[in-house]
């Protein structure tokens, strides 16, 4: 199984806007190869019991958390010099194109990548190892973390590993095929 160390920050969650949005970068963080959700902005408990749920449900692979200082976060990040030192990836509908950029990530270390929200601080440009789009157009912030992820875990991220669920899905030509566990 794929084991991959990676952290979705997402900058200036809305609580009155972006609940929906916000829950499904959880989500295709949890799906896709992510370890931790960090959210930022307001707090919002009942998107983390949303995950909770999720994980209670189909198995533990998402660790959410909230940072009321985000950029404190990421300059202490960029500063730091351990080996363990998290690359930040920004992704930008101004930076440069994922597919030609992915490939020379270092997979030797953690990753955080970080999701914009209303208004992206100019100063994450420039403390950011990678400014990276899919696309130079603006979409959307799941689409884009889902093609980085894919492409950064060269698809495996699928193949994460999820602890103790109480449903198991297994793939179905004809309909749910869901064992449930004990
Ligand atoms: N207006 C905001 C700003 O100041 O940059 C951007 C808002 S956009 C809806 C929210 C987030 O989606 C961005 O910060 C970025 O992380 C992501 N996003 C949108 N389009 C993107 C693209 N083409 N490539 C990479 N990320 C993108």
């Amino acid at each position: 199984m794929a084991d991959f160390d990676i952290e979705v920050l997402r900058l200036g969650h809305r609580v009155g806007r972006d609940p929906r949005i916000t829950t499904h970068l959880a989500l295709v963080s949890r799906a896709m190869g992510a370890k931790g959700f960090i959210l930022s902005g307001d707090k919002d408990n009942k998107l983390f019991s949303n995950i909770r749920s999720v994980n209670d449900r189909f198995g533990h692979g998402l660790d959410c958390r909230y940072e009321s200082q985000p950029m404190k976060l990421l300059r202490g990040i960029n500063k730091s010099s351990t080996s363990e030192k998290p690359i930040i990836v920004h992704l930008t509908m101004y930076g440069e194109p994922f597919k030609k950029v992915v490939p020379n990530i270092p997979k030797n270390r953690p990753v955080i990548v970080v999701v914009g929200g209303a208004k992206v601080p100019s100063e994450l440009f420039s403390i950011s190892d990678y400014n990276i789009a899919v696309g130079n157009q603006p979409h959307s912030e799941v689409a884009a973390l889902a093609l980085f992820l894919d492409s950064w875990t060269e698809g495996e991220g699928f193949n994460r590993q999820y602890f103790d669920p109480q449903l198991i899905i297994s793939p179905s030509k004809t309909g749910k095929d869901v064992h449930e566990v004990n």
